[in-house]
């Protein structure tokens, strides 16, 4: 969502990127408040530019995302160097915020309103060349997962228009991307004008020239039928889910407010399976929540173990300020919870390299994303499931869907061998 915003900032503001930032007329930072760590991040990477406004005092520095939202004013309080503070539906605005900043006839200003008319205007820059690419179809969060502070820095859930994704998309598909991935915070809850989220997907199918569609993030209760038929039944809808489950134990989802059980989660887990045999599903999980026994954190292990999900993003909990699990007092020592985070980590690290060993022999699509990261001369892509997978092979099939026989597996990706060019795409 951030990668998304930082791309729309960049359209808004319609200036030359520079990557020396002593060369910069205007610094905006873009920033994360889900973590203390991300939120600290923020408020140091912030205090490197300090230095540079000394020299140049027409600089103009703006902070803006979930920490400028949470902070809003307190920040020009505490960095007397900083001059624009926007928050994360304000980004329409940035033009005339940045102008009247040039022109004197504001200085030193936030604009943190949720009352904005169009949320998603302004469409995100897209990299030439670029295969893939965001498609935001929702803001906000309407949950009530009380560890969480996404509901007070994104505000309520707004759902965009069909024509206007369509038309993102189509865009999209003229500068020669071939993937798109919606995105939301409960994405699968979408609904607007009477179309459902399953209705959405079918709708973007049907757009030409769009080989793959992925979307993230969902949320386990709005997991419908017709989400599982769309999964099983659309060609061009990749073979994966990201279904964050945060706790294996009932005790703390219900603490959680995350509105499922266990056993209602394993039963979506088996209906996606059912449908879709290969499906690749994912997900994020909180250790450390406040009053987390070790047989609470067992019960999570035993999920990993039970569900043996392609991959996992796990974080100690953190407290966030205004929420209303930063108050319980049975909080959990760091000590303890990284402990467990490391053993959490082990044991999905041994789960997904299984899973990508067991890949090996299997031909699998794959849409060439562009040169390797990490293997000079060779060609990397994904797999509908999202597989990362390496294979020697020229530039030029950049964006071609190609067949690979995969021949290793690693922890985070796979390496193969090209077997045959797809026709026609
Ligand atoms: N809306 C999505 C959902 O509920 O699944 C994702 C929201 S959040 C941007 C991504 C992940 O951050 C969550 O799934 C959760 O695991 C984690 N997270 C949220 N609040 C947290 C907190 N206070 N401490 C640690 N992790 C947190
Ligand atoms: Fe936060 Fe996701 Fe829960 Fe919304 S659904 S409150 S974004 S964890």
């Amino acid at each position: 969502m951030n990668e998304y915003d930082s791309a729309r900032i960049r359209n808004a503001l319609g200036l030359e990127l520079t990557e020396n930032p002593k060369k910069a007329d205007v610094i905006i930072l873009n920033t994360c408040s889900i973590r203390e760590k991300a939120d600290q991040k923020a408020l140091s990477s912030l205090g490197r530019f300090k230095n540079l406004k000394a020299k140049n005092p027409n600089l103009i520095i703006g902070m803006g995302g979930c920490v400028a939202q949470l902070y809003g004013e307190k920040l020009l309080d505490r960095m007397p160097h900083l001059d624009l503070v926007f928050g994360t539906r304000t980004i329409p605005l940035l033009p005339k915020l940045i102008s009247d900043i040039e022109e004197k006839k504001r200085r030193r200003t936030v604009e943190t309103s949720f009352d904005i008319e169009d949320v998603f205007e302004i469409e995100p820059y897209h990299e030439e060349g670029k295969v893939t690419a965001y498609v935001s179809v929702q803001q906000g969060c309407n949950k009530f997962c009380i560890y969480c502070i996404v509901p007070t820095v994104r505000g309520k859930e707004v759902n965009r228009p069909v024509e206007d994704i369509e038309r993102e998309v189509n865009n999209l598909i003229k500068k020669g991307v071939k993937e798109i991935t919606l995105i939301g915070q409960t994405v699968n809850s979408y609904r607007r004008d009477g179309v459902k989220f399953s209705q959405l997907l079918w709708r973007i199918a049907e757009i030409e020239g769009l080989l793959r569609i992925r979307f993230t993030t969902s949320y386990p209760r709005d997991v419908s039928g017709k989400l599982i038929e769309a999964m099983r039944d659309i060609p061009k809808l990749c073979k994966h889910i990201h279904l964050p489950v945060q706790s294996g134990s009932n005790r703390v989802l219900k603490r959680m407010k995350r509105t499922y059980a266990r056993e209602s989660y394993m039963d979506i887990v088996r209906r996606l399976r059912d449908a879709v045999p290969d499906i690749a599903i994912t997900t994020d999980i909180i250790v450390g929540f406040p009053g987390e026994t070790e047989e609470d954190f067992n019960n999570t292990m035993t999920l990993l173990e039970e569900v043996e999900f392609d991959g996992t993003f796990s974080f100690n909990y953190s407290p966030r300020p205004g929420t209303e699990a930063a108050t319980y007092t049975d909080q959990i020592p760091w000590g303890i919870s990284n402990k467990r985070l490391i053993r959490l980590q082990e044991l999905q690290g041994e789960i997904t390299k299984r899973k990508n060993v067991e890949r090996v022999g299997r031909v699998e699509e794959v849409l060439v994303e562009g040169l390797s990261r990490n293997d000079p001369g060779w060609i990397s892509g994904r797999t509908t499931q999202n597989r990362v997978v390496n294979f020697p092979g020229d530039r030029s099939l950049t964006s071609r869907m190609v067949k690979v026989r995969i021949t290793e597996g690693f922890q985070n990706s796979l390496r193969g061998k090209l077997e045959e060019i797809n026709q026609g795409n």
